[in-house]
């Protein structure tokens, strides 16, 4: 089968490599979509891939092929790439652990990912999607999962007023889980204006560009003067924890579901007198999957001006696309479709 491989620092190649074999308890997926996700391109970017690897994991497909002792799944699925509760006992992920950080130990390995024409998934790891959600929507549940997963760690309460930096993917996301979980008002923060237009095409209650206004101001006059109580940063630019931090009110919460690899600029003395906090939200659990789609199922979330025609991909587009994501301006959803 065609995989894109990695090989070496920000070298992608395209290999035919053999095709997996499900275990007794392990099914072979034939898979569809396949998004980039931002932390590919920083394993991509950084070398924190292994030479030989397969990266990928926000992919959709159907299960072609299913091990003997497979009784969770059918040939014909279809299937996202995560989502079902491990087996008890099943310690699954690198980042449970106690010091983990993912600068230096990495992110979580994947194995043969979702840049191939097919993978092998043990047979609880998949969720089904549902009939009425269709397969451009569905490529985006594992970053919605993140998005739930950020808004269910963070003090959000229905009815509060939020803002989100950054209308990237994730944020864009956040944005509609938010909205979806009862936000009097979602504020997006967005400097690129294509990105600022999916924002407001998705249900912002105001875009507001902080190249262009004081977005702090802003978002205090847009409060009644406090600050809103929680505010998160989707966005991982230079300034916007400080702005977070300053635009919360006395003991908000910043929620950080970005990952900054540079230096970000802080100024304590502005915000430590109202005693507010930073709380940061990473991956996601079984229940933040099976919430996506049932938000999914009910038309809450949408992959309008997310996915379109122009966010399709083909195999020789791989290694200039990795390379295009590097660029912060240009955090567009791409999806290979193998
Ligand atoms: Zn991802």
């Amino acid at each position: 089968m065609k995989a894109a491989v990695i090989r070496g620092t920000q070298k992608i190649v395209v290999e035919d490599i053999p095709t997996p074999e499900p275990g007794p308890n392990q099914v072979l997926v034939k898979i569809k979509y396949s998004a980039l996700c931002g932390s590919d391109v920083h394993r991509f970017q950084y070398g924190m891939a292994n030479d030989g690897s397969v990266l990928g994991h926000e992919y959709i497909g159907e299960v072609v092929q299913t091990g003997r002792d497979v009784t969770l799944l059918n040939e014909g699925d279809r299937v996202i790439s995560g989502g079902g509760d491990p087996p008890a006992g099943t310690v699954s992920t690198l980042f449970s652990g106690e010091r983990y950080s993912a600068r230096t130990v990495g992110l979580e390995a994947t194995r043969i990912g979702g840049f191939a024409e097919y993978v092998v998934m043990d047979e609880w790891r998949p969720l089904l999607i549902p009939a009425g959600v269709s397969d451009e929507l569905a490529v985006l549940a594992e970053p919605a999962s993140i998005a739930v997963h950020a808004v269910r760690t963070s003090a959000f309460k229905i009815g509060d007023q939020a803002v989100v930096m950054g209308a990237g993917p994730i944020g864009l996301l956040v944005m509609q889980v938010l909205k979806a979980a009862g936000a009097a008002a979602v504020y997006v923060s967005e400097p690129a204006s294509a990105r600022a237009e999916s924002a407001r095409v998705l249900g912002a209650d105001l875009v507001l560009n902080p190249m262009e206004e004081d977005v702090v101001e802003r978002v205090l006059e847009l409060s009644g003067g406090p600050g809103v109580p929680v505010a998160f940063d989707a966005a991982a630019a230079r300034p916007t924890f400080q702005q977070g931090m300053e635009m919360i009110r006395r003991e908000g919460q910043l929620l950080v579901v970005s990952m900054a690899w540079e230096d970000v600029e802080l100024r304590t003395v502005d915000w430590i007198g109202r005693e507010v906090e930073m709380k940061a939200a990473y991956g996601s659990l079984p229940i933040d999957w099976r919430t996506v789609l049932s938000l999914m199922e009910r038309g809450q979330l949408s992959e309008k001006s997310m996915v379109t025609d122009e966010s399709f991909i083909g195999w020789d587009e791989m290694q200039v696309s990795m390379e295009r994501l590097m660029k912060p301006e240009e955090h567009v959803q791409l999806v290979l479709v193998p």
